[in-house]
């Protein structure tokens, strides 16, 4: 009885959510909203609304988002609209260019694009944990990758971070295995076919792997990198300066959403289905690998990844603590 009622309320909210969701999920790339204020007159009240746009690429660690979107569809002050993309370097075209006001995005990318003059600041973390290193079910050590093709969404990604950090601990170096960068959604199937042999990537690419059981966990991101940093939220600087009341708002409901997930996950699972397009079999494996609370970019966590990529030589001079994170929006 107690579980007919638990279906009957999952399907009443997905059924509540499936209106909602349609009407933000559907917005992609191509999408020719116009950007700016909205007005909208209700029984003779006017009310202005910032219309916040976001770009997102679907995967486990952007949820947070979603599930801000899917709770402030009746906020006031401002309305998120999520732009989805393909690829990281269309999304990242896309937050360079000003064509959208912010991102969910591999912090590394935002980085490099910070010292290349975009003038971006993250201001939390997407996620905390939810990365795996997968590999075919014929490596059964580290050390059997030697020679095989490994794939990584991209150079510039705690993904390649990760990879490093695993072949330092065996003792094997980049040079001794083929590095491919490969889109997320292409490599379950690339290493089902035998065309790769193992990678790291956003979730739950890494989930579906293991629930097609082509492939199993090798290392989960906690083990190679204590308080790891992925995915960030990123504002353009120029958004938040002309905005600070709507940025304020959006990274402070950003946070309870990151909290809310953790205590509703009924719900909060029927959002990640609409815009993952993932089955039951993987969604709960990739849940079980990350958390969304407490998602402040801390200066100690900056320190450890910035060395990072300057050790594995993933950039430079990577921007300062200071210059490219603004912790302040965050409420907490
Ligand atoms: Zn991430």
């Amino acid at each position: 009885m107690n579980k007919a009622k638990t279906a009957a309320k999952g399907l009443a909210i997905c059924a509540a959510l499936a209106l909602t969701i349609g009407l933000t999920a559907c917005a992609d790339g191509n999408s020719n909203a116009t950007p700016g204020s909205q007005t909208s007159a209700q029984a003779g009240e006017q009310t202005e609304k910032k219309v916040v746009k976001i770009s997102y690429l679907p995967i486990t660690h952007g949820l947070p988002l979603f599930v801000e979107s899917e709770l402030q569809k009746q906020n006031p002050d401002i309305q998120i609209e999520l732009v989805k993309y393909g690829s990281w370097p269309e999304l990242m075209d896309a937050l360079n260019t000003g064509r959208v006001d912010g991102a969910s995005v591999l912090i590394e990318l935002a980085m490099k694009a910070k010292t290349q003059g975009i003038d971006l600041k993250a201001v939390a973390l997407g996620h905390r944990d939810g990365n795996v290193v997968v590999a075919s079910q014929s490596i059964q050590q580290v050390s059997d990758l030697k020679g095989k093709t490994f794939a990584i969404p991209h150079r510039q990604s705690s993904h390649y971070i990760l990879l490093c950090q695993m072949l330092q601990e065996n003792d094997l170096s980049i040079d001794d295995l083929n590095v491919v960068e490969l889109g997320p959604t292409e490599m379950p199937a690339a290493l089902a076919q035998g065309q790769i042999d193992g990678y790291c990537v956003a979730e739950p690419f890494g989930a579906k792997a293991v629930s097609l059981n082509v492939g199993k966990v090798l290392y989960e991101s906690p083990e190679l990198w204590n308080d790891s940093i992925c995915c960030a939220l990123v504002l353009n600087n120029t958004f938040i300066q002309k905005n600070p009341g709507a940025a304020k708002e959006l990274v402070s409901q950003y946070a309870e959403a990151g909290a809310y997930i953790g205590q509703h996950s009924q719900e909060t699972d029927a959002i990640a289905k609409e815009y993952l397009n993932v089955d039951d079999s993987v969604l709960p494996l990739s849940m079980k690998w990350i958390s969304y609370d407490q998602l402040a970019i801390t200066p100690e966590a900056y320190a450890d990844l910035t060395n990072k990529m300057k050790t594995f030589q993933i950039l430079e001079n990577p921007p300062s603590y200071e210059d490219f994170v603004d912790a302040s929006l965050l409420g907490q």
